[in-house]
């Protein structure tokens, strides 16, 4: 079967889970080994990645890697796509992974598709384009393929793979190391999943009201360990911050269940969310575009709907 590079992301040495998506899906169209640019792998982060498939872990422990911004594993990618041939990269599609992915195409001279939601064989890619108005299967034509898929968009399925350890020089480039690292600040982080990997989202539009009310769309969003999204009309209005904006002009979420609260569902905000497994609509006004997409609607007041719903759920518990 032919290999496939899988670039891991990781923070402080945890493997996140959206590797182990894209090893789950390289595995079933060739032979997964992973990519972990930089220092701090730990035996932990080993085993993980050997669970879900990783026939080999290609180590590249040079510093060099994670103190400057971004090309530095662009150029990593690069050398082991010439010295082993993969048959594709996976990347995953974070601001980061697009920007490495982008990169690579240029360096290898090959094609690049962005956002994947799913990937077949001979690397035909599914996509959401314009705005999510049009599904497309796309597949590159040109030199290796470049994949950045989304998060959330492959249940991640354990598989033991070999693990085979590999190092690798990395010999980086002076253009490489033209933007440099000069502080990392941690980002200080809830007991919420992250927005953009989290499996659940419950998002809270112009019909929460107030930045007050947006407590109910917490409180579901707890009851289901789920991340708290809004609608532009809600952060615009600063009832919660921008950062937690979904749709064309904030994040791109596909989790396997979506929650929309007082949102119309205009075409800006379908686009940061469609390609959700099962969408859930409660709006008061059975006309609202939202349930056009969704699989399951509420016609109601989300002021009553959901902490009815967030007590049921808590007393499944
Ligand atoms: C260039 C551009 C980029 C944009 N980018 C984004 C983006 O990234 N993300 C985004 O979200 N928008 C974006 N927008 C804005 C977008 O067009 C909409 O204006 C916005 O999504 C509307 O937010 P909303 O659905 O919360 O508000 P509204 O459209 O006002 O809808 C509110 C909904 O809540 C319902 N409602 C009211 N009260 C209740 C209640 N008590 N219970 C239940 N339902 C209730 C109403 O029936 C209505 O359907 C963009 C617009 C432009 C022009």
């Amino acid at each position: 079967m032919s290999e496939i590079l899988v670039l891991v992301e990781q923070v402080e040495g945890e493997v996140k889970k959206v590797t182990l998506e894209l090893l789950t899906l390289a595995r079933s169209l060739g032979t997964p080994s992973a990519v972990w640019a930089g220092p701090g792998i730990t035996p932990e982060a080993k085993a993980r990645l050997a669970e879900y498939g990783a026939e080999k872990i290609y180590l590249a422990p040079s510093s060099d890697i994670v103190e400057y911004v971004v090309a530095p594993k662009a150029e990593l990618l690069a050398q082991l796509v010439t010295a082993k041939s993969p048959a594709a990269v996976l990347v995953a599609a974070t601001s980061e992974g697009k920007e490495i992915a982008g990169r690579l195409a240029v360096k290898t001279d090959s094609g690049v598709i962005t956002d994947a939601v799913g990937l077949s064989d001979g690397f035909v890619a599914d996509q959401s384009i314009f705005g999510g108005g049009v599904n497309v299967h796309s597949k590159v034509r040109k030199g290796t393929p470049i994949v950045a898929v989304r998060p959330n968009s492959t249940a991640p399925e354990a598989a033991a793979g070999a693990g085979a350890e590999e190092e690798v020089a990395v010999t980086l480039s002076d253009t490489a190391k033209a933007a440099k690292v000069v502080e990392r600040v941690k980002q200080e982080k809830g007991a919420r999943p992250e927005l953009t990997e989290a499996a659940i989202v419950v998002s809270g539009g112009r019909g929460v009201g107030s930045a007050e009310n947006f407590s109910i769309i917490e409180g579901l969003a707890d009851a289901l360990g789920a991340a708290v999204g809004a609608s532009r009309a809600a952060t615009d209005a600063g009832w919660y911050p921008h950062q937690f904006q979904v749709g064309q002009t904030g994040k791109t979420v596909s989790p396997q269940l979506y929650i929309a609260a007082g949102i119309s569902g205009a075409i800006q905000h379908r686009a940061g969310m469609q390609t959700a497994k099962t969408i859930v609509a409660i709006n008061k006004d059975p006309e609202a575009p939202i349930f056009e997409l969704a699989d399951y609607g509420v016609v109601g007041d989300l002021h009553q709907v959901v902490p009815q719903l967030t007590e049921e759920i808590n007393k499944r518990k």
